[in-house]
């Protein structure tokens, strides 16, 4: 098994982690209500999806 030689030092497990955001990617706000959707999805909060009530 692998083992690594040495110890990840903290400013090379911060910069190893700027990729990792606390946000889910592909989330924006609906146009209609302002909630966070997920793009090219109908809106869970006011069912609409490009201008139009879906559901
Ligand atoms: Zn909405």
């Amino acid at each position: 098994m692998a083992v690594p030689k040495g110890k990840t030092s903290k400013a090379a497990k911060r910069k190893r982690r700027t990729h990792k955001k606390l946000m889910v990617p592909g989330m924006n706000a609906c146009p209609n209500c302002g909630e966070f959707k997920l793009s090219h999805r109908v809106c869970s909060n006011c069912g609409h999806y490009n201008g139009e009530q879906v559901d």
